[in-house]
């Protein structure tokens, strides 16, 4: 099946520009590469959709090495929802509601008991499927998406865990939107987040499966570029699993 683009699409790309400042530390960032919009993360299981003809640049730090694409910095919500997170979607991202989801949700319920935490809200949770599992195991949990909604978001500080499952990759605002998770916790928190960090890309390579802007993959971290992002905003970073960290109050 193929992967219908709107013909606003082009148009709706922002400029490209030789090089920018990087999104994260002061250090400059000069075009990496050029992938097809219709790439996406299934290539990684053999599967390509045909090309689309329109490009997206990306753009790689210098000094913390991170890869991004400045073309939807101008984007509103609204954008995203017509030419990424629509019907097709799925296709390009047919796990979203499935086992990654459940895997998430045993994480987050063991640490929810080790640090006795009472609630949680599942910050970018797009309609909810990862709180409905947790609420369904008796973690009180809330969602809200800045994506996908226009709904008022919650109180800030009043959460004892904060997650934040594959939302950092598609950020177009990746200091802004660290910012929000993290101001949603009470003093003490933690925020357990997954993205997956790309840390040897060779010169000008986009091969790597997770750099895809059909699925929205728009800023691509390394270990540096996390933990220069989340330390600038006074937390430590801790590996938990090959994509999943949990940031801790530096002052904690
Ligand atoms: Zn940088």
């Amino acid at each position: 099946m193929e992967l219908v683009v709107d013909p606003s699409l082009a148009a709706a790309l922002g400029p490209v520009t030789r090089e920018v400042s990087c999104k994260i530390c002061p250090q400059r960032a000069a075009l990496h590469g050029v992938a097809d919009f219709n790439k996406s993360c299934q290539i990684e299981q053999g599967r390509h959709f045909p090309l689309s003809g329109i490009p997206v640049w990306y753009h790689r730090c210098r000094g913390c090495g991170f890869v991004f694409s400045a073309q939807f910095d101008a984007w509103t919500p609204a954008m995203f929802r017509t030419h990424i997170y629509n019907a097709q979607y799925l296709m390009v991202d047919p796990d979203m509601k499935g086992t990654r989801a459940e895997i998430a949700s045993h994480r987050l319920i063991a640490c929810a008991r080790e640090r006795n935490a009472a609630n949680l809200l599942d910050f970018g949770g797009g309609e909810g499927h990862l709180a409905r599992i947790l609420s369904a195991k008796g973690l009180v949990t809330r969602t809200w998406d800045p994506f996908l909604t226009d709904d008022e978001p919650p109180e800030a500080g009043i959460f004892d865990l904060v997650s934040c499952y594959e939302v950092l990759e598609h950020s177009p605002t990746p200091r802004e939107t660290c910012a929000r998770a993290l101001s949603f916790l009470k003093p003490g928190g933690v925020m357990v987040f997954s993205t997956l960090s790309v840390d040897d890309l060779p010169r000008h390579s986009m091969d790597h499966w997770y750099i895809a802007p059909r699925n929205g993959h728009i800023s691509i971290h390394t270990k540096r570029s996390l933990a220069v992002l989340f330390g600038e905003l006074g937390w430590r970073v801790r590996q938990v699993s090959p994509a999943v960290y949990m940031a801790v109050a530096a002052s904690g």
